[in-house]
């Protein structure tokens, strides 16, 4: 059954393995083309949520992850000048709550351990190195016209999934007039050994620090033997890309203001080197998909990472349209649409609630008098609260997905 039911997916991110991953386990062949030659993720980490967690504990990988994740035990987050405005607890105060782990890891480990789970799937064909140009659609499926270094090549499949990222060179393709939208956020990104920085720096917590035009997150990855830190500020700097580096002095200059407490300084003094990011998402669009192909992760809904959420959202689709496509294999077209109809509005929500936090963590001395009122006499469990809409999702097994966020009839007619 497998061979006749081949899928192309464009990019192996964090996106393109998972679904990888999961449509093997509904029952399909999958050629996965990354263009990269090797799978490998300059030094940062990113956060997961129990929304993510779940998945891919579900997906077989928990003790795998286990070995490299931390579970930090809450969000703390404080003024610039150093006072604390409240504490999210997560831990096992989390997991209770939503049945699944809140970790932070490196994103090369969690890379490795969907490369490794992908390798030794028979029924996923990786091809490093190939990138795909473009498609056509056609009456038995998709073609996909690919390019490893000068050689041209074309893929054949039942379906393609776009999941190459904010850039997606696809999108356009599919008739998507959107493109991406530069924010005016710049993240600087740098990781430092735990036992060189003090200790408050090194507390087992998502530790966020609000200041005016420019925020602090910092976590520790790597089972706490580092601090992964990311310094996000107002800024012009428009280049696309994943791995500029930052000038320390420049950077420094920004948190220079009195209004940064010393400890603070000294803690983004300590890395020597810092990578950056130029800040863009696209405003939530419609349709993502066209007959048997359709878009995934960043490629379908980018977002600004004041939520942390990307990922998430990249690894919930791969569920979903896993399930869509498990439960119409025959159908490719409308489990796309069912797929597109299922995640629309769950991912526009998070990349507006994604700008709204920006907006939170940036807002003037004189707005951020209320802001501070309000979360300090919200407290920690009605913050967490706040975000159970996010968090507690399920997909649970593959066939599941549509009982539960009670998706459309399976009858093509109902529609
Ligand atoms: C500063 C920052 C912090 C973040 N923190 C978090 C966090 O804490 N939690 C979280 O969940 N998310 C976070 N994110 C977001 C997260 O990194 C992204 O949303 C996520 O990586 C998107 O995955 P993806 O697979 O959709 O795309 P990508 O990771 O961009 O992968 C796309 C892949 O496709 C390949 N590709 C591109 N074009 C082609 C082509 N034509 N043919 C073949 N291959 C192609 C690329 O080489 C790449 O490997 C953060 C982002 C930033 C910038």
């Amino acid at each position: 059954m497998a061979s006749s039911r081949n899928v192309l997916i464009a990019g192996a991110g964090i996106g393109g393995l998972s679904a990888a991953l999961m449509l093997a386990r509904s029952g399909f062949r999958v050629t996965l083309m990354e263009q990269a030659e090797r799978l490998e993720e300059t030094g940062a980490g990113i956060q997961l949520s129990p929304n993510a967690t779940r998945i891919l504990i579900e997906m077989g990988l928990g003790s795998r992850l286990k070995a490299d994740v931390f579970e930090p035990k809450g969000i703390t987050i404080h003024t610039a000048s150093g006072s604390t405005l409240a504490r999210i607890p997560l831990g096992a105060d989390a997991e209770k709550r939503y049945g699944a782990p809140y970790w932070s890891i490196h994103r090369a480990d969690l890379q490795m351990a969907l490369l490794e789970a992908v390798q030794a799937n028979p029924d996923i064909s990786l091809r490093l190195g190939t990138r795909v140009e473009d498609f056509v659609v056609h009456a038995h499926g998709v073609s996909a016209a690919c390019r490893r270094r000068s050689t041209a090549s074309e893929e054949h499949g039942i379906a393609l999934i776009a999941a190459d990222g904010l850039w997606s060179v696809l999108r356009p393709r599919l008739g998507v007039r959107a493109r991406p939208q530069f924010r005016k956020r710049t993240a600087w990104r740098a990781l430092v050994p735990a036992s060189t920085v003090d200790a408050e720096f090194r507390a087992p917590e998502v530790q966020l620090w609000l200041g005016r035009s420019a925020h602090i997150v910092h976590y520790p990855v790597k089972t706490g033997a580092l601090i992964n830190i990311v310094a996000i500020v107002d800024d012009n700097w428009a280049e696309p890309g994943w791995a500029a580096s930052g000038d320390r002095e420049q950077l420094l200059s920004r948190y220079s203001q009195w209004s940064w407490c010393a400890p603070v300084r000294d803690f983004l003094a300590q890395p020597d080197r810092w990578t950056k990011w130029a800040l863009y998402d696209i405003d939530p669009f419609s349709p993502w998909s066209d007959g048997p192909v359709t878009l995934l992760g960043d490629a379908a809904h980018p977002m600004l990472p004041f939520l942390a959420q990307g990922a998430a959202m990249a690894i919930e689709d791969a569920a979903v349209l896993a399930d869509c496509m498990g439960r119409y294999p025959d159908d490719v077209a409308s489990a796309m649409r069912r797929y597109e109809r299922a995640r629309r509005r769950r991912t526009a929500r998070v990349q507006n609630a994604a700008r709204s936090n920006g907006r939170t963590y940036h807002m003037s001395a004189a707005e951020a008098v209320l802001r501070n009122i309000f979360l300090r006499l919200a407290g920690g469990p009605l913050l967490l609260y706040r975000y159970n809409w996010l968090y507690d999702w399920h997909t649970a097994t593959p066939g599941s997905v549509a009982r539960e966020h009670k998706l459309p009839s399976a009858r093509p007619d109902d529609e």
